[in-house]
């Protein structure tokens, strides 16, 4: 027997699998999904049988060495996924296979994540004349217990264990431990769905056997996850399984808790928050059928259940679904040729469905279902623009008038405030009065974040630290450095200044940093342990507390201003999210959003809570500029960190295209990106935009090609920008 092996090598030029013959002493163990070492060249290397063959002609062929995992650690449907992956985003198929998997499973030396187990003792002989007490002791533990743990017997007298094992009285067994479980839940779930929630269900309940996406566009507060439950409850009373995708950072204690309420002991959990360790025990638990419900973060789409019966994306409009790094695919993309091969439906559901998903269901490719209402028939909150260049006017730059005494009001009733500030550190920049010197990363164009806790100047893009305690000019040597920009540190200290009997909470990446610290925080906060929680977009989503019945919106420009044509889009979601935070229960809640632009459009539509207007309104524009959903968009980026270079070759790219792609295509550029220089690497962009091109896919596969042999720059598709 053969098997066709692809080896983990970076480079796309060996994207192929290589013949192996299978050894005698492993034909049993070696099948489809295994991972294995082989020897390639002089290296011994790692990589996963993708096929098993019952003939070769090769001659003087090489045989598999090992069989680095027990389990299967690819079935069928993985690798199709793999194959789709890496034509939908033309990355490696070695590159699609690995980012499905989790870093035990990676066919990658050195990582080595393994099983956890503990031994026990057991039993196995009744005592006749044992004299020696600590032997008494030892076997005395069994008198209420089946099994003991070694180590407990051990710490009797290691001796003792030793002997009595060696003379038959006790035997070692191996039990495998799960490094992850979930806490019981705290969450009661008594609950009749409302009128809408009831719809909803019904209407979703007509597609539990077809390939549909369904858009479930309901309001903050609107009790979505309640309609997730119910119809996750109907999918496994058929036998099959749901995947659950949520945002990284709604991904809160909170949510699970809900989840593990209603199912408990069936749930596998997956996130960046788990140690390796934690995830291959999930993982497993997953592949080996344990569980029928998985809930994560964006790479769980590729979690190995079977037989799913409902895959849901909540907070379906998040960027967070789609991966910046290679391969540059989007979960939606992958749930929908889930729901393909198991002829399940996909539910996306979202309080701001992006413009691409409005329209397709405006267009009735999905299915769509709106709820209106809060659940708990709590009023959607009272929104307030404040014109920041009023304020700044009588120095009120970090807090409005308006924001500062509502505070006040909430302190004094004993309720809680949100602040959202999306921008971590202390102030954004720090430059020199006097001759205008601005602290600058050396690797990248961006000027470096002061953070005062740690007393360090960081770049936030290259990771770049530097020690900083100096009230001089490096460059002019006068004392006249300038904290400038706004960052959650710094509005942190204001805060406790201003409100001096406050309890102050500050969650942001930098807060969060080790394990268990979110979970903490979200806990300690419900508890009400904290008056305000200041926070960056960890802070706006997914979370409901009660007594949260003011949120400010610190500045509501710095989203609005990312040079990005999603930029609306997102800060209308950002702030609508944001806002929905507050007055979840019956008590009104009230929000305050800060600008300097407080005409913008966009902020006005999230104070009205008009998500039509909104759409019309963005959808206007996309038509005009020529972006999405009008236009398909790629993104063709590339990066050297010899400039001279990189001018010419960014050059030929745009040649290259303007000859192979169709006339009616839209060629953009090159332009410099923003940064332009991130790590001592420079970075050129040419934009796409298309309607129909039958020739450009085929003609960016070739252009990739073309770029594989050059090792001085990397070219960089995103077909899905
Ligand atoms: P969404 O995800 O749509 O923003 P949630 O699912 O978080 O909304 O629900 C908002 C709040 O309403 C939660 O506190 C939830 O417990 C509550 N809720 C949802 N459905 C019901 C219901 N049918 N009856 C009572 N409370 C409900
Ligand atoms: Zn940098």
């Amino acid at each position: 027997m053969f098997a066709n092996v692809l080896v983990e090598i970076k480079s796309k030029k060996v994207d192929k699998t290589f013949t192996y013959k299978i050894p005698d002493k492993l034909i049993n163990e070696v099948c489809v999904g295994s991972l294995v070492t082989i020897p390639f060249g002089k290296r011994e290397l790692e990589g996963y049988v993708l096929k098993i063959l019952d003939s070769c002609d090769i001659e003087d062929i090489k045989e598999i060495k090992g069989l680095k995992k027990n389990e299967i650690v690819l079935n069928e449907e993985m690798i199709e996924l793999g194959y789709f992956l890496q034509e939908k985003t033309l990355c490696s198929l070695s590159c699609s296979i690995q980012s499905m998997l989790p870093k035990a499973l990676k066919a990658k030396k050195g990582v080595n994540i393994k099983k956890k187990y503990i031994s026990y003792l057991i039993r196995t002989k009744k005592d006749e004349h044992l004299s020696k007490p600590n032997q008494i002791a030892i076997l005395n533990l069994f008198e209420n217990n089946r099994e003991v743990k070694l180590k407990d017997a051990e710490e009797i007298s290691a001796s003792g264990v030793k002997t009595l094992i060696k003379n038959g009285y006790l035997e070692i067994i191996k039990k495998e431990v799960n490094r992850f479980n979930l806490k019981e839940s705290m969450y009661s779930n008594e609950k009749t769905l409302t009128i809408e929630q009831e719809n909803a269900l019904k209407k979703i309940r007509q597609f539990y056997n077809k390939k549909t996406t369904i858009l479930l566009h309901g309001v903050t507060g609107s009790g979505k996850t309640l309609v997730y439950i119910e119809a996750i409850k109907d999918v496994l009373k058929n036998n099959k399984t749901a995947l659950v995708l949520v945002p990284e950072i709604s991904l809160t204690p909170q949510l699970i808790d809900r989840f593990n309420s209603y199912f408990k002991g069936s749930i596998a959990v997956l996130h960046s928050h788990l140690s390796e360790g934690e995830k291959y025990d999930e993982w497993r638990k997953i592949n080996e059928g344990k569980v029928s419900i998985v809930i994560g973060a964006r790479s769980a789409i590729f979690a190995p259940l079977k037989n799913i019966g409902l895959i849901i994306l909540d907070e379906a409009h998040s960027l967070s679904y789609k991966q910046e790094n290679n391969p540059k695919y989007h979960a939606l993309d992958i749930a929908k040729k889930r729901s393909e091969i198991w002829n399940c439906p996909v539910i996306l559901g979202s309080a701001t469905p992006d413009l691409n998903s409005m329209s397709r269901a405006l267009k009735k490719v999905y299915e769509y279902i709106y709820m209106g209402k809060r659940a708990q028939n709590a009023k959607l909150p009272n929104i307030t623009i404040v014109d920041m260049a009023n304020e700044a006017k009588c120095s009120h730059t970090i807090l409005s008038r308006d924001l500062e005494y509502k505070i006040i009001e909430r302190l004094n009733n004993h309720e809680q405030v949100i602040l959202l500030l999306n921008r971590r550190g202390h102030s954004t920049y720090i430059s020199c009065s006097n001759c205008g010197y601005v602290y600058k990363c050396p690797n990248c164009d961006i000027t470096l974040t002061y953070h005062k806790t740690k007393n360090t100047l960081r770049c936030h893009y290259c990771g770049y630290t530097k020690f900083f305690n100096t009230k001089k000019c490096p460059k002019c040597l006068e004392n006249s450095l300038n904290y400038l920009g706004l960052g959650t540190e710094k509005l942190e200290e204001y805060l406790e200044e201003v409100f001096p009997t406050a309890k102050i909470k500050r969650m942001d990446t930098d807060t969060t940093k080790n394990k268990g610290d979110y979970d903490e925080v979200i806990n300690e906060f419900a508890e009400f342990k904290y008056d305000i929680l200041v926070g960056t977009q960890m802070v706006s989503k997914g979370l409901d507390f009660p007594k949260v019945t003011l949120v400010g919106i610190i500045n509501a420009d710095a989203s609005l201003n990312i040079p990005d044509y999603k930029s609306n889009e997102q800060s209308f979601s950002l702030l609508s999210q944001a806002s929905g935070r507050a007055g979840r229960n019956s008590s009104s809640g009230e929000v305050i959003i800060q600008s300097y632009m407080p005409l913008h459009p966009i902020l006005n539509f999230v104070k009205n809570n008009d998500y039509k207007s909104f759409f019309n309104y963005e959808m206007k524009l996309r038509k005009t500029l020529k972006y999405p959903p009008y236009y398909f968009l790629i993104q063709i980026k590339l990066k050297s960190r010899d400039y001279e270079y990189l001018v010419k070759e960014i050059t030929k790219v745009k040649k290259y295209l303007e000859r192979n792609c169709d006339k009616k295509t839209i060629i953009l550029g090159p332009a410099t990106s923003n940064p332009f220089l991130v790590n001592k690497v420079y970075s050129f962009e040419i934009l796409i935009k298309y309607r129909y091109d039958e020739k450009i896919k085929e003609c960016l596969k070739d252009l990739d090609v073309l770029y594989q042999t050059d090792s001085k720059v990397t070219l960089d598709i995103d077909l899905s920008y």
